[in-house]
């Protein structure tokens, strides 16, 4: 189960979409794309996930 927040995430980085969801309720949490479904870089803490997300360091 994956639960959707809204946090100020940056849109996607390759398909420009704004429907993210924010994976934590798993370890490590990651962003993930619903329009493209890329997937965000992981991180044990979930503002971490989301701060790598806005930094745009994306693992291909
Ligand atoms: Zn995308």
């Amino acid at each position: 189960m994956s639960k959707k927040k809204k946090e100020k995430l940056k849109p996607c980085p390759f398909c420009g979409s704004e429907n993210l969801t924010i994976n934590h309720d798993y370890y490590p949490s990651w962003i993930s794309c619903e329009g493209c479904g890329s997937l965000g870089p992981e991180d044990e803490d979930t503002q971490e996930a989301e701060k790598k997300w806005n930094t745009r360091i994306i693992n291909p």
